[in-house]
């Protein structure tokens, strides 16, 4: 055993183990430091930590040991240099873009984003002159086509949401290298258990904690993971400044979930494969997205570039939003609720709260019709679920 480095420990053991540093208390789980300030042993030592001479804790808009802990654990297990925790997955997006971009320069972007994300891009960040295109996500000619000499980044997510496209990631880093640009992926709906796009050519990982990473509906948080000088130095010097900050109680309970993300995507992944192969068959149900049906048109890259197809099934229903509505309102187990990665299954009307505030185009970009419907498949017996879409079916067809 001469090279310590070979036995790098596994991604379920970082899932665990990493980022933990006792305190002289011998704690088994990591603590919680709820402390807004840390205090210095002299006026030498705070002069010396705030000048970065030092390393150490400051002051827990940038530096809480509980952060780092999951800032540390988070970066092991997506392959990454550095990571910043961020108050949601929302300030992680708009941390990468203030850190990594100036006025004027270009994003080219998938159409089929998060609904928030889509408006950060055009309502928000166009008012400080950047400007984004968007694109069909697995239209690579597309992204190529809409690059200009100001592009600086490509932002995506893959499987897509609500239609759970797969976009070839590799493929994309390819272009984004050719033209000098940042590759930022948006990886919530697999999370590092089951896709790890750094190493395949991404640049910088977002992650909206809210999702799986908690993944039992409790705290809303965000992280950027890449490496250390774009988001150890850049993007942490943005959110030392502007203060989009993690909690501590809040990275105490993503900490807590990464130990069982492995576990947790495998059983959401079974189950969400047997209410996707149930759902195929139901006369009602005019279309199914989800990247393990054998029909999903990237199945084979699904199956090549995730070790698993994830949680997140959606479909479209006979009729139109009345319908739609009728199926949900029919339901008595799922919760009615936009969030998604809970051990709860959650169902949404994505046209009309996700996507609601969008414009018909953005939708339209986004594949979000009327009479589609948006199923985050939870940790329940997967015939529960079943039944309980039965129940949803039956409301709508009377
Ligand atoms: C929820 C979500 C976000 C935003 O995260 P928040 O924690 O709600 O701010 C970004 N991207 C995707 C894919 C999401 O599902």
């Amino acid at each position: 055993m001469s090279d310590r480095d070979e036995a790098k420990p596994r991604l379920a053991t970082r899932a665990v183990r990493s980022g933990q540093r006792r305190t002289p208390e011998q704690e088994q789980s990591e603590p919680m430091f709820v402390s807004s300030s840390f205090t210095f042993e002299s006026a030498e030592q705070a002069a010396a930590r705030f000048a970065g001479e030092e390393p150490g804790n400051i002051y827990s808009r940038f530096t809480n040991p509980t952060v780092r802990t999951f800032e540390e654990r988070l970066a092991s297990m997506e392959g990454g240099e550095a990571c910043v925790g961020t108050a949601s997955g929302m300030s992680a997006i708009l941390s990468t873009c203030m850190a990594l971009l100036n006025a004027g320069d270009h994003i080219v972007s998938s159409g089929g984003i998060f609904g928030a994300t889509a408006s950060l891009f055009s309502n928000h960040l166009s008012r400080f002159g950047l400007e984004t295109s968007f694109v069909p996500l697995t239209d690579y000619a597309a992204w190529e086509a809409a690059i200009r000499p100001e592009t600086r980044m490509l932002f995506l997510e893959t499987p897509s949401n609500p239609l759970t496209e797969v976009a070839d990631i590799r493929a994309i880093a390819d272009i984004a290298e050719r033209h000098g640009c940042l590759l930022v992926v948006d990886n919530c709906f697999c999370s590092p258990a089951l896709q790890r796009p750094l190493e395949l050519g991404a640049d910088i990982v977002v992650h909206s904690a809210t999702k799986y990473l908690d993944g039992q509906g409790r705290c809303v948080g965000g992280a950027v993971v890449g490496d250390a000088e774009r988001v150890g130095r850049s993007v942490f010097s943005f959110l030392r400044t502007a203060g989009p900050a993690m909690s501590p109680f809040n990275a105490w309970v993503f900490l807590k979930g990464l130990e069982t993300l492995k576990l947790r995507m495998r059983a959401h992944s079974e189950n969400a494969q047997q209410v996707a192969e149930w759902l195929v068959n139901q006369p009602d149900v005019t279309r199914v997205n989800y990247p393990g049906l054998p029909e999903h048109p990237q199945h084979e890259l699904a199956m090549r570039q995730q070790s698993g197809f994830g949680g997140i099934v959606s479909f479209r229903v006979a009729g139109e939003r009345p319908a739609a509505w009728r199926f949900v309102n029919g339901t008595e187990l799922m919760s009615i609720t936009a969030n998604l990665g809970d051990a709860k299954s959650t169902l949404t009307h994505p046209a009309s709260t996700t996507h609601g505030r969008n414009t018909p185009e953005q939708r339209e970009a986004a594949g979000v019709t009327e009479d589609m419907l948006r199923l985050s498949v939870g940790l329940e017996d997967p015939q529960d679920i079943i039944d309980d879409l039965e129940r949803g079916l039956r409301a709508m067809r009377a």
